[in-house]
């Protein structure tokens, strides 16, 4: 292979930046500068990351070297292989070292270019390890900034400037203005910012009802090698790879926007919170992770939403709710990320102590809804939104996990986890860790809000209406138990104070009962896995110290129980109850 020679701009790609019209690639001259893009083993090693996400990254990757490679540019490209990894493009396999830092010191001393360039990472931890390679090889690094966010981080930090509290709404139409989206004239669309009132009901006993299928994408040959590679290299990460049908290619990214647009749209503000048993995607957009990885442009996505309203193909509360995601959300906690780290990772407000049940890697445990989402997270990679915050999110907080097991666990899971979006998503708004930056209030709730939700509860062994005894869901028990555990600290907050002072209602017995229940749901559920087959979980501590859970297959054990001592239960797993509605 020839060595480059000449090299002015050496351009570094990462795995989330797969974007051909990115600010990476100005001034790019084909006789002078080269791409770099390398697969390495420590950004799926230092979270256990599980196998659709790992995949989702690595075909999107190879699929956009083509793209580049198809322009007549060079491409410096490292690919793993099962055992090996190979660099095309440079001669031999590079230093050795799992670590962007590594791979980028041993190009830097093949090439020898002038200077590097890259597009803003989307993890601090990667901005400060490519920060410091290029230091070491003493070589200049110029940071662009990312064009595909409609908000930059100074002007976040200028919307945030004087505020005491930062809140998305006043933010998101902040944006809306600014970037003439889902307006008419100085007016908000429709007249009103906020539809909200018109979304989020649940789907009642009948259930769902036929649903639009959304556009899979089976995977091509350059896809099949990856899930192979994943499969041989990652077979101990969780997680499974026959479902994988992401969109890897910003034409097929394209593809799903429109078939979202045309089925699922006009239905998504009704059914944004409801759940339903085996149906992963009901009517949301699936669109997360190719935004995410650039290969979509949130601004052709706001415009097919606000195109889809003006010609009547949606309704408002739909549109204004979808925008709100992308317009409003997404860039807020992006804001949000770069305002607060390198710090706020390591924020947790309500002093959680508990370790992450053994349970989130495998799925395996008696609480239905959690066994569904788990699953359902393992099989694709994907669990939307209410499933995240109001099923493992909630159980996450209620049970007082510590913040840092938690984010490490969403961003190891999902196909569309990048930690600017990932950490400030479970961080703050699921756990509640940093002290009110991003929520207003905990969001919490008993087994009930689930049972209202879903139909998760039919069938599952507890009751969300009951807060002890055998049959207590552990939600509702460690719902009761967090308010008595926060009672001081939340009783200052007047979003969440009616909450509190419900605490009235029980009596010292009930209080204290409440308490025993959930020491022995926190006990059963740091226990080892559980189901058949059963796995034993071992820590051990990744580069950083945090300890993270490696699953080995062993043999099969009994299912933990929950508050109690495993004895039979009176309602079969897969029968109805009579649970009245809240
Ligand atoms: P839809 O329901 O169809 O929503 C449309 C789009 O809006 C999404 O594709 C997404 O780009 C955007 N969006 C919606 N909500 C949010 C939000 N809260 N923050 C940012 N963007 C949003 N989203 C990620 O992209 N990556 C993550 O790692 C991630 N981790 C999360 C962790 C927790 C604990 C929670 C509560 C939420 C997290 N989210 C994350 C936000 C949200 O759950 C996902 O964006 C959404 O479920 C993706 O599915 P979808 O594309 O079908 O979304
Ligand atoms: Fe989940 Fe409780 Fe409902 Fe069971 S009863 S599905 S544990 S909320």
């Amino acid at each position: 292979m020839k060595i480059a020679q000449n090299l002015r701009n050496l351009i570094l790609v990462l795995g989330d930046q797969l974007d051909a019209r990115s600010a990476a690639f100005d001034g790019f001259d084909a006789r002078m500068d080269a791409i770099w893009m390398a697969e390495v083993a420590h950004e799926s090693e230092k979270v256990w990351v599980a196998k659709p996400r790992i995949a989702i990254f690595v075909a999107a990757m190879r699929h956009f070297r083509d793209v580049l490679l198809g322009r007549g540019w060079r491409v410096f490209y490292r690919a793993l292989a099962a055992k090996s990894a190979e660099w095309s493009g440079l001669n031999g396999t590079g230093l050795p070292g799992e670590t962007f830092a590594a791979q980028l010191a041993s190009t830097i001393a093949q090439t020898h270019p002038e200077r590097i360039i890259i597009v803003e990472p989307g993890e601090w931890s990667v901005r400060e390890e490519i920060a410091a390679a290029a230091r070491e090889a003493e070589v200049p690094l110029e940071i662009r900034t990312d064009r595909h966010f409609l908000c930059s981080a100074e002007e976040f930090a200028a919307h945030a400037k004087g505020r005491k509290q930062l809140r998305m709404e006043y933010f998101y139409r902040e944006m809306r203005v600014k970037n003439g989206v889902f307006m008419d004239g100085d007016k908000p669309g429709g007249g009103e910012w906020n539809f909200d009132h018109d979304n989020r009901e649940s789907f009642g006993k009948e259930g769902p009802g036929l649903l639009p299928a959304p556009r899979r994408f089976l995977p091509d040959k350059t896809t099949r090698e990856v899930l192979a590679m994943v499969s041989a290299r990652f077979a101990s990460h969780p997680g499974e790879l026959e479902k994988f049908d992401w969109p890897v290619t910003a034409a097929q990214a394209r593809d799903a926007l429109d078939d979202f647009i045309a089925h699922r749209l006009p239905d998504f503000g009704r059914w944004e919170d409801a759940m339903w048993s085996g149906e992963p995607w009901l009517y949301h957009s699936r669109l997360s992770a190719a935004l995410n990885l650039k290969l979509l442009d949130p601004r052709e996505v706001l415009a097919a939403a606000e195109r889809a309203w003006r010609e009547k193909r949606a309704p408002i509360a739909s549109v204004e709710g979808f925008i709100r995601q992308i317009l409003g959300w997404r860039e807020y906690v992006r804001g949000i990320y770069w305002r607060f780290m390198p710090g706020y990772v390591g924020r947790n407000t309500l002093g959680a102590d508990q370790p992450l049940p053994p349970f989130y890697w495998t799925g395996e445990t008696e609480m239905n809804c959690l066994r569904h989402t788990l699953r359902q997270t393992l099989d694709y990679g994907y669990a939307h939104h209410i499933q995240r915050l109001m099923v493992t999110g909630l159980f996450s907080l209620l049970l007082g996990v510590r913040p840092r097991e938690t984010h490490e666990w969403y961003l190891a899971v999902y196909v569309d986890a990048v930690e600017w979006v990932e950490l400030p998503n479970t961080l703050g708004m699921s756990q509640y860790a940093d002290g009110g930056v991003m929520a207003s209030k905990p969001y919490i709730a008993s087994g009930k809000y689930i049972q209202r939700m879903s139909n998760y509860c039919v069938g599952c062994r507890f009751d969300p209406a009951e807060r002890t005894g055998p049959r207590a869901c552990p939600f509702t028990t460690l719902y009761w138990d967090f308010l008595l555990r926060h009672e001081a600290t939340l009783a200052k907050n007047p979003r969440i104070v009616m909450q509190v002072r419900n605490l009235q209602r029980l009596t010292a017995e009930e209080k204290k009962a409440v308490q025993k229940q959930a020491a022995k749901v926190r006990k059963s559920s740091a226990a080892q896995a559980t189901g058949s087959p059963a796995h034993v979980l071992s820590g051990f501590a990744d580069a950083h110290g945090a300890r993270i859970q490696k699953i080995i297959h062993a043999p099969a054990r009994a299912p933990a129980a929950f508050g109690y001592s495993p004895e039979p239960t009176t309602v079969p797993s897969n029968q109805p109850t009579t649970k009245s509605k809240s």
